[in-house]
């Protein structure tokens, strides 16, 4: 006779018994299998422009020694950082991809009594960051939806819905799913305007793709604000999604403490060494952002000609609505082998995120949705 199994979602802590599980999208296994090599993936914002060279030296020469645990400072890819970021390596943390930093952050500052606060339409990660950590969580409005910089970070919203029970701020510049950005002005503006014991972090993973230029980098102000985070990865220009690898930059005390509750080995051999052979390679990164800025340029003007509203991005996809259409075109896409990602779980469901890809794929996406959008129950 076995015992009966306990109520296991009773059992888990309250944050928890509110959380899903990650929901992919989509079954890209079986999409893949099924389009047999010819699958367009423009759904998770990975880079189709490839890793640097140098990047894919560096994992065959790493492979000899994968019997060993990785290095468990990270310190040459921590040297190599410090170096790209002006700051010193005892202000760089590694994470397994900077997703696991950004729940760290909430794990280590967040809690009933330490409360969060993200924008409406941010990056989902945020708000699962707050509810694994039992801590409330506010949202700010996002900005109205107009051509300018449709639902994008509304930074006094912010600053208004920030009071003593806050510990932790979540921004994304630019922002995912919206594709939007805000100035260095605005940021220092919401600064001057934050108590003493919020800590702000500051998500740049489409840092390197970004060309307006009244984007600053947050690390701007590692050096003068002892509350600023910024969290990079090197899933997205660099080209090394698979690899898992992030990081944080902050001032000295506060990454010595998340030190204590990251996982002894959290990066992995492959990772540290790609990471920083990508990192020396200036060029192909600078290649990456011109290539990815004309494709965002062509495929904006594109969608934008035929009548779609194209949110405003500095980062490798574009927010396109489809009004009422938006599951049929998305599905019919889909059946041609072009995957795109659906977006109500972020309140969006009239919008689809199309990452950019290739010359070729954005050109076979826009005549695709050209016979979908003439087809049977057109707009
Ligand atoms: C893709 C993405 C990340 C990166 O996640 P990794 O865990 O580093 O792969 C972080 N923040 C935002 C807003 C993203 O879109």
């Amino acid at each position: 006779m076995s015992a009966a199994a306990p109520d296991f979602d009773a059992l888990a802590q309250p944050g928890i018994r509110s959380l899903r599980a990650y929901d992919p999208g989509h079954d890209l296994v079986a999409l893949r299998a099924a389009h047999a090599g010819s699958l367009i993936e423009l759904g998770s914002n990975e880079s189709p422009f490839g890793i640097a060279p140098g990047a894919m030296d560096a994992i065959t020469a790493a492979l000899p020694a994968l019997y060993r645990y990785p290095d468990p400072r990270g310190g040459a890819l921590k040297q190599a950082l410090a170096e790209t970021h002006g700051v010193g390596p005892e202000q760089i943390i590694l994470g397994n991809g900077s997703h696991e930093l950004l729940m760290l952050l909430g794990q280590v500052f967040a809690g009933p009594n330490a409360g969060v606060v993200a924008s409406q339409f941010g990056f989902a990660v945020y708000a699962l960051a707050a509810t694994a950590a039992n801590a409330p969580l506010r949202l700010a409005p996002a900005l109205p939806h107009t051509a300018v910089m449709a639902r994008g970070h509304d930074l006094d919203a912010i600053a208004d819905v920030i009071d003593v029970s806050t510990r932790l701020l979540y921004l994304a510049n630019p922002n995912n799913p919206t594709g939007t950005w805000y100035s260095g002005a605005g940021f220092a503006a919401l600064l001057a305007k934050l108590p003493a014991n919020v800590l702000v972090v500051v998500d740049e993973a489409y840092r390197e793709y970004v060309t307006a230029p009244d984007f600053v980098s947050a690390s701007q102000w590692l050096a003068r604000d002892p509350r600023v985070i910024v969290t990079g990865t090197f899933s997205k220009a660099h080209a090394l999604a698979g690899l898992r690898v992030g990081y944080a930059l902050a001032a000295p005390g506060l990454i010595a403490v998340l030190e204590r509750a990251r996982e002894s080995f959290n990066v992995n051999a492959l990772g540290l060494a790609a990471a920083k052979a990508s990192l020396a390679d200036a060029t192909h990164i600078d290649q990456v952002r011109v290539r990815n800025a004309e494709q965002r340029q062509w495929l904006t003007d594109a969608l934008r000609a035929r009548g779609l509203f194209v949110y405003p991005s500095q980062t490798n996809f574009v927010l396109v609505e489809f009004g009422n259409d938006t599951l049929r075109i998305e599905d019919e896409l889909l059946k041609r082998g072009i995957v795109l990602r659906p977006m109500a779980g972020y309140g969006l469901a009239e919008c689809l995120r199309i990452s950019l890809g290739t010359a070729d794929e954005n050109m076979r996406l826009v005549a695709a949705l050209d016979a979908v959008m003439a087809g049977e129950g057109g707009r």
